[in-house]
This record gives C-alpha cells, sequence and structure tokens, in this order.
C-alpha cells in the first residue's frame, strides 16, 4: 500500500472569484492563502482578467451558469467546508451564485460563507458592474457569514464615510440591517481616507447580536500591497474551513496578512504582491 492511500482529505476552501493572469490578486492569491494555511483551495472562476502589476487592462467574465456549475460540481464531489467570494463581475453572476449557494447549502447559517465586497482594483479599475451593487446588498450580504469591506467598499455599500471607531461601528450597523450576520470593517485605508497618520490597522469585528472585536496589527507602509484584500478573506476562510470559530478565524487571517504584506515583494513596473514566500 502507498502512503497517499492512508492520507486524509484535508478540509476544502472554495473561492467565487477572478482569476489575475500577474498571480498576485484574485483566486491565484486565494487559492495560495488557502495552501499557506494548511486547506485544500477549490475555485469557481466567475472571470477571467488580463491583468499585470499595472493594472487591469481587460475582463471577460465567465457566463453564470458556468461559476453555478464549477461550485455545484465542487461541492457535490469532494464537498466545501468554507467558501468565500472575490470578484463577481456582474449582478448576474451575482444572482447565479446566490442560487447554487441555496442549493448546496453555502451560506444562510450553514457552510460559512465569507463574502469580500470587491469593487474595484488598487488601480482604479472597475471589478463590478455598477448596477452590482445593489445585488450584493440584497443577495450575498444575507447569506453572508462574515462581510470583509475595506473603507471604499462601505462607502459604496451603506453611504458611511469611516473616520473614527463611531463611524466604523454606524458602517457595521447599516451592514447587519442589510442582513450579514458578522461585519469585519478593514481600518488598514485610514491613512489614506482621512489623511492622519496612523501607526496601527485596527479592524473592528462587529457580530449580529452586538459583540465586537477589535484587531491592531503595526502599520506596515509597503509599496507593495496587491491581493492584500482577498488573502485577508481568504485565510480568513481558510481557519473557517479548518473548523475554527469566527474571532480566531480572524485572528489567523490577521496574522497572515500582516506577515503576507510584510514579506510582499516587487514584480514587474508597478505594485508588487503582498507573499506566501516566506
Ligand atoms: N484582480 C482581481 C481578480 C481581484 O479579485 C482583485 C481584488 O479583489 C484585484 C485584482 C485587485 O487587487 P488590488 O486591489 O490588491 O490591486
Amino acid at each position: 500500500s502507498t502512503a497517499a492511500q492512508h492520507a486524509t482529505s484535508p478540509p476544502v476552501a472554495l473561492a467565487i472569484a477572478g482569476t489575475d493572469s500577474g498571480g498576485g490578486a484574485g483566486m491565484t492569491a486565494d487559492v495560495r492563502a488557502f495552501a499557506a494555511c494548511g486547506v485544500h483551495g477549490s475555485v469557481a472562476v466567475t472571470a477571467v482578467t488580463v491583468q499585470d502589476s499595472l493594472g487591469v487592462s481587460d475582463v471577460h467574465p465567465v457566463p453564470p451558469a458556468v461559476v453555478a456549475a464549477q461550485i455545484r460540481t465542487v461541492a457535490r464531489d469532494m464537498g466545501v467546508d468554507a467558501a468565500k467570494t472575490g470578484m463577481l463581475a456582474s449582478a448576474e453572476i451575482i444572482a447565479a451564485v446566490a442560487e447554487v449557494c441555496d442549493e448546496v447549502g453555502i451560506g444562510s447559517g450553514g457552510i460559512p460563507f465569507v463574502v469580500d465586497p470587491v469593487a474595484a482594483s488598487m488601480s482604479g479599475s472597475p471589478l463590478l458592474a455598477g448596477d452590482a451593487l445593489d445585488a450584493i446588498r440584497s443577495l450575498l450580504l444575507p447569506r453572508a457569514t462574515l462581510v470583509t469591506p475595506n473603507l471604499d467598499e462601505i462607502a459604496l455599500l451603506v453611504d458611511v464615510k469611516v473616520v473614527d471607531d463611531a463611524s466604523a461601528r454606524e458602517a457595521a450597523a447599516a451592514l447587519h440591517d442589510l442582513g450579514a450576520a458578522a461585519v469585519l470593517v478593514k481600518g488598514g485605508h485610514l491613512e489614506a481616507t482621512t489623511g492622519r497618520e496612523q501607526a496601527e490597522c485596527v479592524d473592528l469585528l462587529s457580530l449580529a447580536g452586538g459583540e465586537e472585536h477589535e484587531f491592531r496589527s503595526v502599520r506596515l507602509d509597503r509599496p507593495h500591497t496587491h491581493g492584500g484584500g482577498d488573502s485577508l478573506a481568504s485565510s480568513i476562510t481558510a481557519g473557517l474551513a479548518r473548523g475554527m470559530s469566527l474571532v480566531d478565524a480572524v485572528a489567523l487571517g490577521k496574522e497572515f496578512i500582516t506577515r503576507a504584506v510584510d514579506h510582499s515583494y516587487p514584480l514587474g513596473a508597478g505594485h508588487g504582491p503582498v507573499s506566501t514566500l516566506w
């Protein structure tokens, strides 16, 4: 007999996300984060992006039925222990994802479901159609175990400008009102949005019942942070796939992303990626 026959199956995480030909963000970052966190990564590709370190030059959405079929076939064959969404491209893809998630038991209190409401790349290229924000609000937030918006995405989703603890709580409350069971308000962009220097990155985890947790890390001022948001959401998803509590999974994600930013590297003429090469 071989060792392989005796090996046990690892937990399975599923990324519902777009590609990045440069390998820095999107499902490429997700799969690397999953592996680094000890889970098997599966993928449902939502869109192919033509992308390098300078930005996104083209986006080709995958037909919604093909996105749904990828999720269904993985869920049926190997099972999914936790899932996350990244770039979803269009309202039609979001509708298809919501429908198949109900069918296979992802989200809505079933299999943990992390919704990273990706709207645009760091360089400003849209990764979501303008009319798809409503679909995220009405179809994904009510199904989410956790939603992980950055400050720009919060402004788009609930029209709150986060500048301090009080406005972070207000944003979380507005996202709970839309049905999100838990919200991680990521404070990493606070310096850029307020112009106030920050020594720390503070993330607020808010649970619908009123429980709150703060996660702090030193602020590393690095030029290469491409894929940072994706990597945080996918490392949290990996923790959930491993059966961790939400608070423990967010703590794992925070530790993971801080290390990934610390090890980020230059690549190409633009912004390099956060790293799992450590
Ligand atoms: N490309 C894809 C496919 C993504 O999903 C994302 C973010 O979620 C990005 C690019 C943007 O990454 P960044 O904002 O770190 O440049």
